[in-house]
C-alpha cells in the first residue's frame, strides 16, 4: 500500500493497490496505440477488451470489497476502541459519579448529622463545634452558674445582712470563722459565706429587721413546740413567789426548793404568818435566801392586807408588790393570766443582742424595742422560745453554733463553737439527752423531768 500524504490536511490516507489502479484507470493512450485487426480480430479484441474490463470491474469490485472490509474493520475497531474509551470513560465517570456518591453520601451524611440525626459526622461537627464554643459554652456555663449562685447566695447575704448582720457582728463572725480547726456545717455555712458581703452590704433596713425577727421566732417555734415556762407552779400565788426566789440561780433550783414551801405555806394568809427563819431555811437552796424571805413574806402580806388574798392580773398592780418588777410582773400575766408579755431575763436580753434587735442593755428598754417588732400576741410564747434557745443551744459563754437551727439567721453565727460534733456536746437539758428543769413539766415536753432535790 501506498500512502500518499494529504499535506494541506496533514492526515494520511489509504492508496489503492498499485495494480489496481492501473487496472481501473487505464490509459487512452493504451487502447488508441494498437493496430486496427479485422472483424473477428476485432470482435476478439473486444471480447478481451470486455473481459479486461470486466476483470478489470471484479478487481475493481474486489478491492472496494476488501477496501470496506478494512474500513469496517478500522471502523469497528475505531468503535471497539470507542467502546473501550468509552467504558474507560464510562468506568471512570463511574468512578468519578461513584466518588461523587461517596462523597454525597458523606455529604448527605454530614448533613444529615447537621440536620440532627446524630451521626457521626454530625456528632464530630458537633464536637467540633463543642470544641470551638464548648470552651465558651462551658465558661457560659459556669458563668451562668455562678451567676445563679450568686443570685441565690445574694438574697442569703442579704438576709444575713439585713438580716441581722452588724459590720461588728460579722466581722467578728468571720474572724471566729477562719480560726483554724473550725467548719461549719452545712445549714450554717451561709452566715460564713455572707459574712465578707456583709462588710459591703447596707444597714438593715427596719423592715427588713422585722422580717428577719419574726422568721427566727417561726424558726424557734419549729425548734421549740412545747416551749413553756420552766417554773413549776399551780396557781398564780405559786408563781409569783417561784419568779421571785428565781432571782441569781437556776428554775431547777427553784423547782426543787418550793414544793416543800408550797406545802407548808400554801396561801398568802399562810406565809404572812410565818417565821421568817423557818422560811429562810427552807428556800436557803435558792440563795440570797434572807432577801427572799423579805420579799416573799412581804408579797403574801400586801396581797393578804391590798388584794384580798388573791393576786392582781394587773400590770399596774403587780409592780406595787415588794420585789416584784416588770420582769416578774410579766411571767405571771402571761403564764397566769393570759395576758401577753416578755419577760426580758439574762438569757432574752442576751440573745436579742446577738441577733441584732436591739442594742440596748436596760430591760426596760429591750422590752419596748422587741415588743415593737412582734404583735402582742405573739409575746409571751416568744419569751418561752428565746429563753427556751438561750438555755439549750446559745449559752452565755459557749453558744452552740455549730447545732443551731437559726445560725443562717444569726449574725453573731461564730462566736460559739462551729464544728457540729463538738457543738452538739454542748447543747443541753433535752436537747443534750438531759433532764429537764421541771419535776413536773407539761405533758408533750419531750424530755425528761427534773430529779427532786437531793437526788441528782
Ligand atoms: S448559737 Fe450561735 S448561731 Fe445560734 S443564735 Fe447563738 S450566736 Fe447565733
Amino acid at each position: 500500500m501506498v500512502v500518499r500524504r494529504n499535506s494541506a490536511m496533514g492526515e494520511q490516507v489509504a492508496a489503492e493497490p498499485e495494480n489496481a489502479t492501473k487496472a481501473t484507470n487505464p490509459t487512452p493512450d493504451g487502447a488508441a496505440g494498437q493496430p486496427t485487426p479485422t472483424k473477428a480480430a476485432a470482435k476478439k479484441a473486444t471480447g478481451t477488451a470486455a473481459k479486461k474490463v470486466a476483470v478489470a470491474k471484479k478487481a475493481t469490485a474486489a478491492k472496494k470489497a476488501t477496501a470496506a472490509k478494512k474500513t469496517a474493520d478500522v471502523k469497528e475497531a475505531a468503535v471497539g476502541k470507542g467502546t473501550v474509551a468509552a467504558k474507560k470513560t464510562a468506568d471512570v465517570k463511574g468512578t468519578a459519579a461513584g466518588k461523587e456518591t461517596v462523597a454525597a453520601k458523606k455529604t448527605a451524611d454530614v448533613k444529615g448529622t447537621a440536620a440532627g440525626n446524630g451521626t457521626v459526622a454530625a456528632k464530630k461537627t458537633a464536637d467540633v463545634k463543642g470544641t470551638a464554643a464548648g470552651n465558651g459554652t462551658v465558661a457560659a456555663k459556669k458563668a451562668t452558674v455562678e451567676k445563679k449562685t450568686a443570685a441565690v447566695k445574694a438574697p442569703v447575704v442579704a438576709k444575713g445582712t439585713v438580716a441581722a448582720k452588724g459590720a461588728a457582728a460579722a466581722k467578728k463572725a468571720a474572724a471566729k470563722k477562719a480560726a483554724p480547726g473550725k467548719s461549719a456545717p452545712a445549714s450554717t455555712a451561709a452566715p460564713a459565706k455572707s459574712a465578707p458581703a456583709t462588710k459591703a452590704a447596707k444597714p438593715e433596713s427596719r423592715t427588713a429587721l422585722v422580717r428577719r425577727a419574726r422568721r427566727i421566732n417561726r424558726e424557734l417555734a419549729d425548734v421549740y413546740p412545747y416551749a413553756h415556762p420552766e417554773l413549776d407552779f399551780e396557781n398564780p400565788f405559786q408563781l409569783l413567789l417561784a419568779t421571785v426566789l428565781s432571782a441569781q440561780t437556776t428554775d431547777l433550783r427553784v423547782n426543787q426548793t418550793t414544793p416543800a414551801l408550797f406545802a407548808k405555806y400554801p396561801t398568802p394568809e399562810d406565809l404572812a404568818a410565818a417565821n421568817p427563819e423557818e422560811v429562810e431555811e427552807l428556800i436557803r437552796p435558792t440563795g440570797f435566801f434572807r432577801a427572799k424571805t423579805k420579799s416573799i413574806m412581804g408579797i403574801a402580806t400586801a396581797l393578804r392586807d391590798e388584794f384580798g388574798g388573791e393576786v392582781p392580773g394587773r400590770l399596774e398592780d403587780l409592780v406595787k408588790l415588794p420585789g416584784v418588777g416588770r420582769k416578774t410582773a410579766f411571767v405571771v400575766l402571761g403564764n397566769a393570766f393570759g395576758v401577753p408579755g416578755l419577760t426580758v431575763d439574762t438569757h432574752f436580753g442576751r440573745l436579742v443582742r446577738r441577733w441584732k434587735w436591739t442594742d440596748e442593755t436596760d430591760p426596760d428598754k429591750v422590752e419596748a424595742a422587741v415588743g415593737a417588732l412582734f404583735p402582742k400576741s405573739e409575746w409571751t410564747m416568744l419569751s418561752h422560745r428565746v429563753i427556751f434557745h438561750g438555755r439549750r443551744i446559745c449559752h452565755s459563754r459557749r453558744p452552740a453554733c455549730g447545732a443551731c437551727p437559726i445560725a443562717p439567721l444569726c449574725p453573731a453565727y461564730g462566736e460559739g463553737e462551729t464544728d457540729p460534733e463538738k457543738a452538739k456536746k454542748l447543747l443541753k437539758y433535752e436537747k443534750g439527752g438531759m433532764p429537764g428543769q421541771r419535776l413536773k413539766p407539761p405533758p408533750d415536753y419531750p424530755g425528761r423531768p427534773a430529779p427532786p432535790l437531793g437526788a441528782e
